[in-house]
């Protein structure tokens, strides 16, 4: 149990501080709202984080996906690779644009796309494949981009949960035809709600702008049929203020994480893996319990030490996406992927941890011992 003065320590501590408060203060009492000055400066200050392509700020990150996808062409008819192992939206939009999900597995030593399951997916009607860079870990980009390079096939990525991770140098959400964030309070940065398309191709960002604003650039000149998807100022005011602390965070969340690896020796805790060349920015920190989870869980957070687990069914396995499958007589066989929900646990790792959190999380887990 925590001593009466230990506060339980939550597995995620989203920031509204005093700065987001004046920025979303000063952004009312101007009067200019809606996708305005902020959201120019927003899109402007995020492209410096994927070597300076277009950004465009939409009012989720599922919003940034939808547009994405509909912007790319991908509708009916076509099938777009997604892992099953995800949050939902990463699926859900595919469905959303009349397109068909292909759910392909996760690698055994890591949580994201497997590339040689993803070539074995690929059909005539395969449109795009939508690597997600999971728990803050970039997909195997190199190996992916290669596959839809051979295959001329759009990669989009899923970069919801990984502000600042990288593989080789190359930063997520720069490497395929587009890249989508996040900006959802408990991700590693926010605005309220918020969520950014990136894109190489100035005639993509173009159309992406037009989609998010009824089909509009000139008022009442409508071009193509969009929808609603803006950002408000406030919002945009707000994730500037954070995205001005991200980078500070990120190191935090790197070294919080490198204290728990370094420290949790219990022997049936696997702490997670960073692939060759990754930059993990760590949006959760999830180990695998090879053992009785619940009691796991139930014993860490009698500990007060907050877990949670991302995610507990695989997307595959959600009402829409199972029944339809069941009437159809068609399955998956992703053994990576229920392996993984079955085993992952996220610890705390957020900025806010201090040293005394970091020890009591190590002892917490290690206390769990052999027998889970
Ligand atoms: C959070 C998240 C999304 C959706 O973002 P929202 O801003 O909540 O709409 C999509 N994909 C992944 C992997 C996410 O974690």
């Amino acid at each position: 149990m925590p001593s009466s003065n230990e506060q339980p320590i939550p597995a995620a501590r989203p920031v509204i501080g005093e700065e987001e408060i004046e920025a979303a203060v000063r952004v009312l009492r101007s009067g200019r709202v809606v996708q305005g000055p902020e959201v120019a400066a927003f899109e402007e200050e995020f492209s410096a984080l994927v070597d300076g392509r277009h950004c465009v700020a939409v009012n989720s990150g599922t919003s940034a996906l939808h547009l994405l996808l509909m912007a790319l062409g991908v509708g009916p008819g076509d099938e777009v690779i997604v892992p099953s192992f995800s949050f939902a939206a990463s699926a859900n939009v595919v469905r959303l644009v009349g397109a068909d999900a292909v759910f392909v597995d996760i690698e055994p030593d890591g949580f994201s796309l497997d590339p040689a399951a993803v070539e074995a997916a690929i059909t005539p009607r395969t449109a795009a494949i939508m690597p997600v860079h999971l728990y803050g870990h970039p997909a195997a980009m190199d190996r992916i981009t290669a596959i839809a390079g051979k295959h001329g096939l759009a990669v989009v990525e899923d970069a919801c949960q990984a502000h600042g991770a990288a593989l080789n140098g190359t930063p997520v959400g720069a490497f395929g035809a587009g890249g989508t964030f996040s900006f959802y309070p408990t991700k590693n940065m926010h605005s309220l709600e918020g969520g950014m398309v990136t894109t190489a191709d100035a005639e993509t960002a173009r159309t992406l702008r037009l989609l998010r604003n009824q089909g509009m650039e000139t008022r009442y000149a409508n071009e193509i049929v969009g929808a609603n998807m803006r950002l408000t100022d406030v919002a945009a005011a707000v994730g500037r203020v954070q995205l001005g602390k991200l980078d500070g965070w990120t190191e935090q969340r790197i070294a919080n994480a490198a204290y728990l690896t370094e420290h949790i020796t219990a022997p049936n805790v696997v702490t997670p893996p960073v692939a060759p060349g990754a930059r993990h920015v760590y949006h959760q920190y999830t180990v695998r319990v090879r053992g009785d989870r619940d009691a796991a869980m139930a014993k860490l957070t009698e500990a007060g030490v907050g877990n949670a687990v991302y995610y507990p069914t695989p997307i595959h396995r959600l009402k829409p996406y199972w029944e339809p499958d069941q009437k159809a007589g068609r399955s998956w066989d992703l053994p990576e992927t229920e392996k993984a929900a079955a085993e992952v646990v996220s610890l705390p790792v957020h900025p806010s941890l201090g040293q005394g959190d970091l020890e009591r999380i190590v002892a917490a887990v290690n206390a769990l011992g052999e027998n889970l």
